[in-house]
């Protein structure tokens, strides 16, 4: 995040149209958190951008401020691609590759907007983007939309509808204030967020104690029947074939924070959730302390992502990706072992 010339980013904001606010494929709390809080910003300074995401986001999000005026490409195509071509200026939030926008990168790609990196993802593709501001130094992408604001000058624009999209990015991001948040700063932002009066409490119970009943026992069935530990890897993991979630009547989101109760287990560094999609087997990793899933993601499974939460594909069948994943993990086993959390 090194030279960021905000006055020529302010610049740019100011003579441009059409702006679009662009996230990641199955977008989380800090990717719709993050869009929504800043096109709230430059809908203040007089712009009215577009909030475009590749694909639908979980019903626990839905409830957002302006979380209606989402573009869902994949299921308004038309509408999103004229969007994108017509833009002046494209941010793209907590994704550091175009490949993370899935169908949406063609149109990425074609664009003549200028685009705006706002992101905190390991090595991100700088070719991809005119203008970076990219750390991984801090919670979530929220908390960088938050200081961009602030080199803006916006820090007195900031109101009750921007500070929930923040608060809910940062809370998502950080598993409640209980990872990638050990720095000062997410709890000084954190505070200024409340200042403005909204209610983290509210905001906790609209995310997390909205579960169907369905999402529950889905993870009553994985914790009691599909969890495997892999003691000689300080592994666990857990593998969920499409009639696993058609029986629990799968709905986005549901898989959400499983993969988290694997980690929660004492002596395991690594838990890794499998899920059958309909062309792949998308896969979530996750550690503690040294080992990096961003490695193992980008190596060996199509993905990456961060030190300790990572994603990735795999398009062999489910039980194959589980051979594959012993396999891997066999390759790992001494780093595995020496590796402290
Ligand atoms: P999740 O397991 O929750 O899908 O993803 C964990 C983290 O890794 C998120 O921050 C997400 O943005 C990132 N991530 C997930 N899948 C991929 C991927 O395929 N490539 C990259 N580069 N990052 C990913
Ligand atoms: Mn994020």
């Amino acid at each position: 995040m090194i030279h960021f010339d905000f006055k020529h980013i302010e610049e740019l904001i100011c003579r441009s149209g059409s702006i679009v606010v662009t996230s990641h494929h199955n977008p989380d709390g800090d990717a719709i958190g993050s869009a929504l809080a800043l096109a709230a910003f430059l809908r203040k300074n007089r712009k009215f951008p577009s909030v475009l995401v590749p694909n639908d986001y979980p019903a626990f999000l839905k409830w957002m401020p302006s979380g209606d005026q989402v573009i869902i490409f994949n299921k308004q195509e038309e509408r999103a691609r004229e969007v994108i071509s017509n833009a002046d200026l494209i941010f793209c939030l907590d994704y550091n590759a175009l490949n993370r926008t899935d169908k949406m990168e063609v149109d990425l790609r074609k664009a003549g907007a200028v685009k705006i990196l706002i992101d905190h993802h390991l090595q991100p593709e700088l070719n991809d983007f005119d203008h970076h501001y990219s750390t991984v130094q801090t919670s979530s992408t929220a908390e960088l939309v938050y200081r961009f604001a602030l080199g803006c000058g916006w820090d007195h624009l900031l109101d009750q509808e921007i500070a929930t999209g923040l608060f809910v990015g940062i809370m998502t991001d950080t598993g409640s204030f209980s990872f990638s948040c050990n720095y000062p700063d997410t709890f000084r932002i954190t505070a200024r967020l409340i200042e403005t009066g909204i209610n983290p409490e509210k905001i906790h119970r609209q995310v997390y104690d909205t579960y169907s009943e369905n999402r529950l026992r889905l993870l009553g069935f994985c914790l009691g029947e599909k969890l495997t530990v892999l003691p000689e890897f300080s592994t666990a993991y857990i593998a969920l074939s499409k009639d696993d979630l058609n029986r629990f009547h799968y709905q986005v989101g549901d898989t959400e924070g499983i993969v988290n109760y694997a980690l929660s287990i004492e002596n395991i560094k690594i838990a890794v959730l499998m899920t059958e999609r309909k062309d792949r087997i998308r896969i979530s990793f996750r550690s503690k302390g040294d080992f990096s899933v961003n490695l193992m993601a980008r190596l060996h499974f199509n993905g990456g992502g961060h030190k300790n939460a990572a994603g990735g594909d795999s398009f062999a069948p489910l039980d194959e990706t589980i051979i594959k994943l012993k396999d891997v993990l066999a390759q790992y086993r001494d780093e595995i072992a020496r590796s402290s959390y």
